[in-house]
């Protein structure tokens, strides 16, 4: 265990990193590494489990306080000093005052958090991985993640059945000690973490077994989630009350689905509109024809028109992503290619020589154009 990994460094992040930039690079990172991408990759699942557990301590203003100021030590029960299963330390108990005193300590008149005040958990993250037409229409799904829950074996106190945790006896079970320091002002009081609880007020002598100390366990949850319709790649849920379960009797924090939607092989979305290329044949886009065009609610048929034009665009409306939270739909818009026919056979040929025969000026407008243009350029030669 001691040649655990900084958290920062895991996050890839400076240490003043802001709670936004923390959530950010959680996000990036959890993408990147997350079990259901890589199947059956044993170093991505370890990453990522390296990752949650440095998240979960960063992304609690409390935990991270302790960690900047104590390392591993001061997150994690099992980690360090102290005779074996003898630690007195619990490892997710509030330490708000620890914090409070780096920045309100000094001279006194800081406002003292209690370290047995409920707190409520922090989120727990997931992803969910869902098709083009799952996120358009909306589906359920089940997921399955990772979260901190009470303790069953100690009812989340920490310490072993029958024994109960006691006061600390060197802060009283305030968490905070006082200290003198002495200043280029002279010798003020203020206070600190008290080292003995770690600012929990509490010490355990003898820990849970199961927990180890801290009143709290890893668990795999599973829970059903619906996914509404119109969601969008790299969107976030909330599922409230399902993520990292609170300390001293606070509530759960939520869970966190990251969306991921699988591209589709035809359409893109555009916002709540449906984009798709269609190719035609020559003769199709000349003489026009009614065409069979894929949409989210199967096929539909479209009358081309006539003298229709590579890279056209027709509009199906009504045709495209519902919006998520509201009525209505989007648009799916249908940008037509023509197809130039390949491979011709020698009566195919024929064909369309005769035909190019008899072919008229009025029948290409923009070669007309073209070469009018080209005429005014360089004097009358072509044609
Ligand atoms: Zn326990
Ligand atoms: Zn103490």
């Amino acid at each position: 265990m001691a040649d655990k990994r900084d958290y920062y460094e895991v996050m890839g992040i400076p240490r003043n990193a802001s709670e936004d930039e923390i959530k950010k690079a959680y996000r990036k990172l959890a993408k990147q590494y997350h079990p259901d991408l890589h199947p059956g990759d044993k170093d991505a699942e370890a990453k990522f489990k390296e990752l949650n557990e440095a998240y979960e301590v960063l992304s609690d203003k409390e935990k991270k306080a302790r960690y900047d100021q104590f390392g591993h030590a001061g997150v994690d029960p099992n980690f360090g000093g102290g005779a074996a299963g003898g630690s007195p330390f619990t490892g997710d108990i509030d330490f708000g005052d620890i914090f409070n005193s780096f920045f309100g300590g000094f001279g006194g008149g800081a406002r003292r958090a209690n370290p047995n005040a409920p707190r409520r958990g922090s989120d727990a993250e997931a992803v969910v991985n869902i098709d083009f037409e799952e996120a358009a229409k909306g589906c359920k799904k089940t997921i399955a993640y990772d979260r901190i829950e009470n303790c069953q074996e100690c009812g989340g106190s920490g310490a072993q059945k029958g024994t109960s945790a006691k006061t600390c006896p060197q802060c009283n079970g305030t968490g905070q000690v006082r200290v003198s320091q002495r200043t280029p002002f002279g010798v003020v009081q203020t206070s600190r973490g008290c080292d003995r609880c770690h600012g929990t007020g509490k010490v355990i002598d003898s820990p849970c077994h199961t927990c180890g100390g801290s009143g709290h366990v890893r668990r795999r949850n599973s829970i059903e989630v619906n996914i509404p319709a119109g969601v969008d790649n790299e969107q976030i849920l909330s599922v409230r009350g399902q993520g990292n379960a609170g300390t001293n009797g606070g509530p759960a924090g939520d869970l966190e689905v990251f969306v991921n939607v699988r591209p589709h092989p035809i359409f893109e979305r555009r916002g709540n509109d449906v984009w798709c290329e269609m190719p035609i044949t020559f003769s199709q886009a000349a003489m026009g024809a009614e065409v069979t065009v894929p949409t989210i609610d199967g096929r539909v048929s479209y009358q081309v028109r006539e003298g229709t034009q590579p890279g056209d665009v027709f509009k199906l409306r009504g045709k495209g992503i519902p919006f998520i939270n509201g009525r209505g739909r989007g648009d799916q818009y249908v940008q037509v290619t023509v197809e130039v026919p390949k491979n011709l056979s020698q009566k195919q040929k024929d064909v369309l020589r005769e035909f190019d025969s008899i072919a008229e000026e009025k029948n290409y407008a923009k070669r007309k154009s073209f070469f009018d243009k080209l005429k005014d350029l360089f004097g009358d030669q072509q044609g």
